[in-house]
Order: structure tokens, then C-alpha cells, then sequence
């Protein structure tokens, strides 16, 4: 059948492979790290035994993702967990929003909001496993499920600023910002609520999860998979030039659209070298791990069993936040998210230190030094939270730059989701996930549906590599 190359072994570049090699590709994954995993990768950095999700760490997305759930990951020690409330969002009066599995659940807890929630939800929920099918690809093709994606769509192509003028209460309509932010673009443009409402309506369907022992466990049992069907990973190969690629029937590229540009230089057709050279990236993240002692003491009740907790404020503070960064201004008092992800799974702390995971949203390329911003954050929903930390490691924008060449500038969502990038992907194009070079594609989250830890990317990349390389492809997905 002939060999496969893939470079790159975050979700999308496992998820490729693994689709290769069950048609029958003799597949190597090439990694710069010395580890796999890209965005799902986890570490003690601070105290021994303490884990840290490095990115991804809450996964209603991967649990809800055909391919993976094609996959049986299970076989492969991969479990998930649930914190008791999926996430919360604290406000200065002490009250917290609080996000159950639940639509029902969650819109009681809303008060005079829950009837616009339930309409919001009930139903794209009920229809989740259809139209996802429709969202985790691109977007424009003849839908299957048409009816359903135009009841998710239609709110999706509205400003989140639009949807959050639904509710009525600030803690309604902050909860709905917090997550519609998780799309780092300003709130008030159209299609800003489409990742938000992606992400909650997996989150109803699926429920806000995490891999027991580390999202790490997501890409171990991926690589499981591959090495099951004969494939096989090389690590610390960071590959910067054709030349260093064995020939190969097909070249899987979990890489960023300007580092095509630069490996595969004037191999590209013109236009495309254009397109991925004016590729845009958003804003940066700057992360900070704390090892803590019992706990963050939030005031507001829920956050104390919250998996994610939000921290910004108002619906219109977080959108004044987004809007700073987007023009590159570091705002005083950055929206920031926060994992308490031991709550779900306790193995990852020692005794009664526990590992809290945070970043912040900060302009791309940010310089500065965050940390005091995220504990300021946390302190003002939690006071005396900064007695009970007990050590720290932090990750710049360039430190994520570094670690993952795909996190340019920071920006952890491997590129802007604006209007044109989040419709398209890296070009004005109806094939993404072609790069115009015979046998060569694109297959990282740059490309549809884009950011998660969910494979869909790659594994969509490959179907198509395999249908133009008139391969038959693997069984379809369930
Ligand atoms: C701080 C943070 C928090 C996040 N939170 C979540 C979350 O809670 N839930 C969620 O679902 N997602 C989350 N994400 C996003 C998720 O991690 C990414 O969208 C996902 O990992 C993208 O997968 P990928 O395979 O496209 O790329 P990546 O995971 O980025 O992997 C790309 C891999 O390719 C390698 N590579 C790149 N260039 C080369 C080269 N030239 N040669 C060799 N190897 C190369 C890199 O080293 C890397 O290992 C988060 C990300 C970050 C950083």
C-alpha cells in the first residue's frame, strides 16, 4: 500500500496516522519533542507527583468526538472524569453561575434566565451526535443533518454580545461570556458565540471532563493505537526541510500554515504560499501551574467543585478584556481560567497539595510577566489564595512558542478564529486540508473544525488524502 510520513504528534497528527495506518499505510510520525502529544501532554513541574496538564486539560470535545470514540480508547487506558459541576463563573457580590451537565440543572440554577437557556440548549443538545457530524468538518459542505445544523448555526453566526443580551441576570449573561472568551476574539463580532456555543452544547451533551492521570493519557493511548496497526513515532526530529523526509505516498503536516510556508518554500503553488504567508495568529495565553495548599478558598460556594472556574467579572468586563487584547494592550485584570482538574481526579495531587492549572488571556507575543495578574485575579474571588501557594511554574507566550512551534506567538488556538479562518480554515478555499503539493496535506487544528483535543482534523485530512490517493479509506466512523 505504500509509507506515510507525519510530522507532528499532537491529537491531529496521531489522529491521521492512525487513520493511515488502519487503510493499510505503513506509517512514522516525525516529533520535535522529546515527548508526543503536542497540546495533550502532562509533567510534574513542581512538586514530585503533583501532575500538570501542559495545554489541554477539560475535554467535552474529545469525549464527543466520533473519531476518537471510534477508537475505543478505553482498551488502551484511557478513563474519563467529572468534577461535580462542570464550571463556574464567580462574581465580586459572591454569588458564582454555576454550568451542570444538565441543561435542566444548569437553567434552574439560572433563575429568571433558565427559560432562555433551555431554549439556547434543549435542543441542539438532543441533536448533538447528529449535527456534530456537520461541525466537525468543514463547514461549508451540503450538511447531512440540515434542519439541525441551521436550529445550532443560526445562533452560532451571532455576535456573542447579541446572545448574551438573551439573559436577563449579570451572573446568565457572564456565564455565557466566560465560555463564548474561550474563542479569544472580540464579543461583539459576528460569529464570536460560535466556539462558546460549540463548547457548551458538547459540554451538555458530554459533560466537562478530564482524562484520569493526565490529558498525556489521551495521546499515550492514541500512540497505543498506532503502534497496535504497526505505525511507529520518533521523537526530537524537528523537521525544517523536505530533505529530511524519506520519500513517502503520503506527508501528513501537523504544523502551522507559515510552517509550510517555510519548509515547503517554492514546492507550493504561488497563491498558496500568498495565503499561508498572510495567515493570522490571535492572542497569546501565558500560563501559570500552582501547587496549593488545600486549595483555592473561593468565596462563591460552586467554585469549590467546579472542574473550570472563569475569572473576569461581567459579561462586559470580559468583552472589554478581550477587545484590549485583541489590539495588543495587556488589560490589568486579564480574563483568566482556571483548571482544579484533582476535584475529578484525586491521583493527581499529593496529600492536600493540589495542582491548579491556569492561564490568562494576554496580546500575542506578550513580553511581560503575568503572574501577578492571574493571582490577582484568583485573590479577588478567593482572598487569601496567595498564602496557600506553594510553588509555581509559569509559561511565557515565547515559552509556549518554544515548547510547540505551533503555539506562535502564544496563541494556543494554532491561529485567529476570525470570521474568514474560522469559516475556511488557513485559506479562501472549499479543500483545506490540500496544500497544492501532489501527496502532501495539512492536517492541524489550523484546519477545520479546529482547536481541541479531538483528532478530527487529522483524521479528516487523511479521509481526503486517502480519496485523492485512491485509497480505499478506513470503515466509516460511527
Ligand atoms: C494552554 C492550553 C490550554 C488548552 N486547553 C484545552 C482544553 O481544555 N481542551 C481542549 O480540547 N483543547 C485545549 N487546548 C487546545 C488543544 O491542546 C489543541 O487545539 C490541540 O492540541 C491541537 O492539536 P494539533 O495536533 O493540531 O497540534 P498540537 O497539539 O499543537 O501538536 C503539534 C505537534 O507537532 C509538533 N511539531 C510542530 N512542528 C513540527 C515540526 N516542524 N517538526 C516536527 N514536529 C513538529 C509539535 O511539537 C507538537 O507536538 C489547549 C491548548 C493550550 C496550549
Amino acid at each position: 500500500m505504500g509509507t506515510a510520513i507525519v510530522v507532528g504528534s499532537g491529537p491531529n497528527g496521531l489522529a491521521a496516522a492512525i487513520t493511515l495506518a488502519r487503510a493499510g499505510l505503513e506509517v512514522t510520525v516525525l516529533e520535535a519533542a522529546d515527548e508526543i502529544g503536542g497540546g495533550t501532554r502532562t509533567s510534574e513541574a513542581i512538586v514530585p507527583g503533583l501532575l500538570h496538564d501542559h495545554c489541554s486539560a477539560i475535554h467535552p470535545m474529545a469525549v464527543g468526538s466520533p473519531f476518537l470514540r471510534s477508537l475505543d480508547l478505553e482498551r488502551y487506558g484511557l478513563s474519563w472524569a467529572w468534577a461535580p459541576i462542570d464550571c463556574a463563573h464567580p462574581l465580586d457580590d459572591g454569588t458564582a453561575a454555576v454550568l451542570l451537565r444538565s441543561v435542566g440543572d444548569t437553567a434552574a440554577g439560572l433563575g429568571p434566565d433558565g427559560r432562555a437557556w433551555r431554549l439556547l440548549f434543549e435542543r441542539t443538545v438532543a441533536d448533538y451526535d447528529h449535527t456534530s457530524t456537520d461541525i466537525l468538518r468543514p463547514l461549508l459542505r451540503v450538511p447531512r443533518h440540515p434542519l439541525r445544523l441551521a436550529r445550532f448555526g443560526l445562533p452560532a453566526l451571532a455576535p456573542a454580545s447579541t446572545l448574551a443580551g438573551m439573559f436577563r441576570t449579570e451572573q446568565a449573561r457572564a456565564l455565557f461570556g466566560g465560555v463564548a472568551a474561550h474563542a479569544f476574539q472580540p464579543l461583539h463580532r459576528p460569529l464570536s458565540a460560535s466556539i462558546g456555543l460549540g463548547i457548551l452544547t458538547a459540554g451538555h451533551a458530554y459533560g466537562w471532563a478530564v482524562a484520569r492521570g493526565g490529558s498525556r493519557k489521551i495521546s499515550e493511548a492514541m500512540a497505543a493505537v498506532l503502534t497496535d496497526l504497526g505505525g511507529k513515532i520518533e521523537t526530537g526530529v524537528h523537521v525544517r526541510s523536505l530533505s529530511q523526509l524519506p520519500s513517502a505516498r503520503l506527508t501528513m503536516w501537523d504544523v502551522v500554515p507559515t510552517a509550510i510556508a517555510d519548509i515547503l518554500g517554492e514546492q507550493l503553488p504561488t497563491r498558496i504560499i500568498k495565503a499561508y504567508c498572510n495567515f493570522r495568529y490571535g492572542p497569546g495565553a501565558f500560563k501559570v501551574d500552582f501547587a496549593v495548599h488545600e486549595g483555592v478558598p473561593w468565596t462563591a460556594t460552586g467554585a469549590h467543585r467546579a472542574g473550570t472556574v472563569h475569572l473576569g467579572g461581567t459579561f462586559r468586563e470580559i468583552a472589554a478584556h478581550e477587545r484590549d487584547i485583541h489590539h495588543g494592550r495587556m488589560p490589568e485584570r486579564p480574563f483568566v481560567l482556571v483548571g482544579q482538574q484533582y476535584l475529578a481526579d484525586p491521583q493527581r495531587s499529593v496529600g492536600d497539595i493540589h495542582p491548579v492549572w491556569t492561564y490568562a488571556h494576554v496580546p500575542h507575543g506578550y513580553t511581560g510577566d503575568a503572574t501577578e495578574a492571574v493571582i490577582a485575579q484568583i485573590e479577588r474571588f478567593a482572598p487569601g489564595f496567595r498564602d496557600r501557594i506553594v510553588g509555581t511554574a509559569v509559561r511565557s507566550t515565547t515559552g509556549f512558542a518554544d515548547d510547540n512551534p505551533n503555539y506562535v506567538g502564544g496563541n494556543i488556538m494554532t491561529g485567529a478564529k476570525d470570521i474568514p479562518q474560522l469559516l475556511f480554515g488557513p485559506r479562501i478555499t472549499l479543500q483545506p486540508y490540500d496544500i497544492g503539493v501532489p501527496g502532501h496535506y495539512l492536517c492541524s487544528a489550523a484546519t477545520p473544525p479546529g482547536p481541541g483535543a479531538h483528532g478530527m482534523c487529522g483524521a479528516n485530512a487523511a479521509r481526503r488524502a486517502l480519496r485523492r490517493a485512491g485509497i480505499a479509506e478506513p470503515a466509516p466512523l460511527t
